[in-house]
């Protein structure tokens, strides 16, 4: 748990980083990034898109001494882009559910494009394509930079992510729930069980038991699920 001290050094310290979101760090994003930085003294030269000019700037923040950039975490290289390869793509979505940013556009089955504007060049849509159609490539002229603004841009399409991707996972767990709980009652109708009802005469031990059993654990799933939608 975060103390309000630490919540406004990591929002101070996120907002230098790059928002490229390409986990080179080692963390899952910017964010946890600099969240580590800030709660666990994790070393400031673990960001490659940031370079030596990041760095620098992280040091003056924090106060430390400016050291090289981690060659574990990558190497410092200039903007590139994502093309996918038009004749070769498949329209299988897997780019998209991997782009950090929601940079490709595309629908199942259709050809997929990226919009490079809003390309981070994390490279993360790179291992998940099947038919290794997608190319890293250099910008347009023009947009070889990567600026403040871009980085803002990059940060807020990510939250805009994160926030799609919570609302569908609730809905979806809202969903299981429901279903079992449908599932619930209908084993109670079919065995002549409601709540601590006595069993029906008619339905045999082995039945009854099975049924109880089949109940317990289905119970013990919503309590589980209702408890997770809860806690969020
Ligand atoms: S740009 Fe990449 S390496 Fe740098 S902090 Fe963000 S996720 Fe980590
Ligand atoms: S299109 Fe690919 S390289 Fe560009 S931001 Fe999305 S995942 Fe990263
Ligand atoms: S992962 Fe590759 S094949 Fe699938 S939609 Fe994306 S670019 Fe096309």
């Amino acid at each position: 748990m975060h103390t309000d001290a630490h919540r406004a050094a990591i929002d101070a310290l996120e907002l230098l980083l790059p928002q490229t979101q390409c986990t080179q760090c080692g963390y899952a994003g910017c964010r946890p990034y600099a969240e580590a930085i800030v709660t666990q003294a994790a070393p400031i030269n673990r960001c490659p898109p940031g370079g030596s000019a990041g760095i620098a700037i992280l040091a003056a923040h924090t106060g430390q001494p400016i050291v090289a950039l981690d060659p574990d975490a990558g190497i410092e290289r200039p903007r590139r882009v994502a093309h996918i390869v038009a004749e070769l793509c498949i329209g299988c979505t897997k780019c998209i559910e991997a782009c950090p940013v929601d940079a490709i556009a595309g629908a199942p089955k259709r050809l997929h494009a990226v919009i490079v504007q809003a390309c981070t060049g994390c490279d993360l849509c790179l291992p998940p394509c099947p038919v290794d159609c997608i190319q890293m490539v250099a910008p347009p002229l023009g947009q070889e930079g990567w600026s403040r603004a871009d980085a803002q841009n990059a940060r807020a399409r990510h939250q805009r992510r994160a926030q799609r991707i919570e609302r569908l996972q609730l809905a979806q767990a809202h969903r299981l729930a429901d279903k079992a709980q449908h599932h619930l009652d209908e084993l109670d109708a079919a065995a002549g069980l409601k709540g601590d009802a006595p069993v029906a005469d008619t339905a045999d031990s082995a039945a009854r038991t099975e049924a109880a059993r089949k109940r317990a654990v289905i119970e013990a799933a919503v309590a589980r699920a209702r408890a997770r939608l809860a806690a969020r």
